[in-house]
């Protein structure tokens, strides 16, 4: 089973694929992740994609599509993944389908008012060792500089920025919603409420992948 999650930066797709990972044992494949593991590595890779990261641009389809197809390649992938900010565009959902089609899938798309995803990007604050989201109470405050899970120094995304945030937005209205358009049509599409707490949501998550896997087991 394909999972993915789809929905603007700041729906939380990346804390609830951590979840669905640690929860249901579905390997996560996030190339924001692995890009900017890349750039923080100063690889050939990072070096290249650098700068359009910062500027909140996406980076080419074919070089995510090599990094993606690598992921599901891996024996761990066999009983399935969870796709977090991939495809991103209506070309990656179909480099997806070609490099992995057989697979059945779940898209799930996180839906929340832009004005909460924006206020919410500028609240956030990321573990770089435990991937724990937090969220600070006023917009430039640090929460406490320690993780409450693991307790390493947080950091903030260099693209959490309210410019950049502003540019990943509009990105996302023109190049990602021809691809929810896309999906919407399709009959593995289910819309999830993103409002309330990680729980809330990662609720009513969990319950359409369990049926999803439930109906796909029954079938087999
Ligand atoms: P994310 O952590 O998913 O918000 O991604 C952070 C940045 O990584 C994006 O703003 C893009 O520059 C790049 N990126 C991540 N995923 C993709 C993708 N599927 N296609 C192109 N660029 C991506």
């Amino acid at each position: 089973m394909r999972v993915i999650l789809l929905g603007a930066p700041g729906s939380g797709k990346g804390t609830q694929a951590v979840l669905l990972e640690r929860r249901l044992g579905l390997p996560k494949i996030s190339t924001g992740d692995i890009l900017r593991a890349a750039v923080q590595a100063a690889t050939p890779l990072g070096l290249k994609v650098k700068d359009r990261m910062a500027r909140g641009e996406l980076v080419e389809d074919a070089l995510v599509a090599a990094l993606v197809e690598e992921r599901v390649r891996r024996p761990e992938c066999d009983a399935g993944y969870v796709l977090d900010g991939y495809p991103r565009t209506l070309a990656q959902a179909r480099d997806i389908e070609r490099m992995d089609g057989e697979r059945s899938e779940i898209v799930l798309e996180i839906a929340l008012p832009d004005e909460v995803l924006l206020e919410r990007l500028s609240r956030r604050w990321v573990c770089p060792r435990c991937e724990a989201v937090t969220t600070q109470s006023r917009p430039g405050e640090i929460p406490s500089n320690l993780c409450p899970a693991c307790k390493t120094p947080l950091a903030q995304r260099e693209d959490d920025t309210p410019e950049v945030v502003r540019e990943r937005l509009r990105i996302y209205q023109d190049q990602t919603r021809p691809l929810r358009d896309y999906y919407a049509g399709k009959k593995t599409h289910r819309l999830v409420d993103g409002s309330g707490g990680v729980e809330d949501v990662y609720h009513r998550i969990a319950a359409v992948v369990k049926a999803a896997l439930a109906s796909r087991a029954t079938r087999q």
